[in-house]
């Protein structure tokens, strides 16, 4: 049995969405009685100290190499996949990430393991996971399962996010990368940062995203406004992506990516299928729009009917008004 757990981080800080999977792992490992928890993580020098924020049990295992502080895919691979072995794990888990997207199944082929992409997880007394996905757009749950003895699970956001587990204390260990040959790595070669000083949007807490009701890439200039009024970040419907006013890194939904914030703030976005596959981890949902009968309105806890231009300028003032007077 066992379980592991991939950690991802940047910049020497464990993504949220990592910690979120340790945390869920902590408590499938409180139902199920197991007590092999492993995670890893690899980055540069003093990354061991960005995983101090994990609570629970078992071993964080840190590899730590200043070549492989940004990921990549064949290194990361042979590494993972050494380490799960030596732990005898059967059931891996790792966020839903960009980089997990791509990382999974290649552990998956390397352990001849199944894989469940996207995926939510529930654990019994057994202590098997048991996997559900959604397909068609979110339209209908898909009950998923494993045939192999070892399994991968790339984990979604959920709306109700574990809280941080009290336990024993996890041990954090530095470990070999056990690669024996850098110079076959693919080199890394540049990352390029779109929104700087702004957090990713799937780190942040509060979202303000628009789509082709915005109107234009200059407009989104109202949306960035009442992010910063908020402390959030701005994304994108696919609409405002193929338009060009964004770049695809903003996209959110079933081709973009999936975010998890305490608050949506959906501007001139209709609520398309493929848009709300990508927010149904987020907790709370505005929508803005001129159409009464948009379907956001019904994915939404509360909705404004009206202009984008007029309403987001006046939710700004109304924001920066609250902060000042307290
Ligand atoms: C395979 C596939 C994958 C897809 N993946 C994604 C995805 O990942 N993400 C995604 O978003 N879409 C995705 N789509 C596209 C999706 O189906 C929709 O076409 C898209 O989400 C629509 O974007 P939108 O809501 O911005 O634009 P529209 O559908 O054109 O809606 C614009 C909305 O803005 C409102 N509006 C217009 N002007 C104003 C104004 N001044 N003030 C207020 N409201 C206004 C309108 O009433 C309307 O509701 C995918 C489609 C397919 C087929």
């Amino acid at each position: 049995m066992g379980y592991f757990v991939i950690l991802e981080q940047k910049g020497g800080v464990v993504k949220r969405a990592s910690l979120d999977v340790w945390n869920r792992v902590q408590q499938f490992a409180r139902t199920s009685g197991e007590k092999s928890i492993y995670g890893l993580i690899i980055g540069g020098e003093g990354v061991e100290r960005s995983v101090a924020d994990c609570g629970g049990d078992g071993c964080i295992l840190v590899v730590v190499e200043p070549e492989l502080e940004h990921y990549m895919p064949s290194a990361y691979t042979d590494i993972i996949a050494g380490h799960i072995r030596d732990c005898g794990s059967d059931h891996v888990f790792i966020a839903n990430t960009a980089m997990g997207k791509d990382l999974a199944p290649r552990i998956a082929m390397r352990l001849g393991a199944g894989h469940v992409s996207d995926c939510m997880v529930e654990v019994g007394k057994d202590k098997v996971p048991g996997a559900s996905t959604t397909v068609y757009s979110g339209k209908v749950s898909a009950l998923v399962k494993v045939l192999t003895r070892k399994a991968v699970y790339s984990l979604g956001p959920i709306a109700d996010r574990p809280s941080v587990p009290s336990g024993d204390g996890v041990e954090v260990k530095m470990v070999e990368s056990k690669v024996l040959q850098p110079s076959a790595w693919n080199p890394y070669l540049k990352e390029i940062v779109y929104l700087k000083g702004r957090k990713d949007i799937t780190e942040a807490d509060i979202v303000v995203a628009g789509g082709r009701g915005v109107g234009g890439a200059e407009h989104f200039a109202l949306l960035e406004s009442l992010a910063d009024a908020l402390g959030g970040t701005v994304g994108a419907s696919r609409s405002a992506v193929d338009e060009g006013w964004r770049p695809h890194s903003d996209q959110i939904g079933q081709t973009g990516r999936s975010v998890a914030p305490k608050l949506y703030i959906a501007c001139g976005i209709s609520g398309a299928a493929q848009h709300l596959a990508g927010i149904v981890a987020a907790e709370t949902i505005v929508a803005i729009n001129r159409d009464s009968e948009a379907p956001i309105f019904k994915a939404a806890d509360y909705g404004i009917v009206g202009d984008v231009q007029e309403v987001v300028p006046r939710l700004e003032h109304a924001v920066r008004e609250i902060v000042r007077v307290k």
